[in-house]
């Protein structure tokens, strides 16, 4: 049976809600099938962010991610699906949306490395590490989609 369990975490940062972006993202999620199973607006404290973003301690841009992303509240959020990691990242577009591609939520939004919008998990270790620091567990819904056998051939 495939992992239809995969989770990742994906973030509309505090950009892409002043930008309005939060109904277009989850649109793109939404239309390529995923399942929304836990959701909520937050408001970013450094502490959590220094967890979520603890690969990236000592790089030049770390303050201002703490900074920015403390300023104002974004919207948290756990999507469900086979291959949900990985195609959540090609949904997000290149880092840099400079180099992100046409099609991708970057590559049409978003123009400063700084201001990219929307965060999603890299690995599945991130996923893991990045959903504990923003949801309960409880938080994290099940639930069965309707003509799921139409949207994934192994399930
Ligand atoms: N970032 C930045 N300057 C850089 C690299 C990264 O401001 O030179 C920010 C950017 O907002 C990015 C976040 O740090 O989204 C996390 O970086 P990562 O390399 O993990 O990119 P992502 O996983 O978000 O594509
Ligand atoms: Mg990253």
């Amino acid at each position: 049976m495939a992992n239809t369990r995969e989770h990742t975490f994906i973030m509309v940062k505090h950009d892409g809600v002043q930008r309005g972006l939060i109904g277009e993202i989850i649109r793109r999620f939404e239309n390529r099938g995923f399942k929304l199973v836990a959701i909520k607006s937050i408001q970013a404290t450094r502490a959590q962010l220094e967890v979520h973003y603890e690969d990236h301690k000592g790089k030049n841009y770390f303050e201002s991610l703490l900074g920015y992303g403390s300023s104002g509240p974004a919207i948290a959020m756990v999507w469900e699906g086979h291959g949900v990691i990985t195609a959540g990242r090609s949904i997000l577009g290149a880092t840099d949306p400079i180099k992100a591609q046409p099609g991708t939520i970057r590559g049409d939004y978003a123009t400063a490395i700084g201001r990219n919008v929307v965060h999603g998990s890299d690995s599945e270790k991130a996923a893991k590490r990045e959903i504990d620091v923003w949801f309960k567990p409880e938080e994290i819904l099940t639930w069965h989609r309707a003509g799921a056998q139409h949207l994934h051939d192994k399930y």
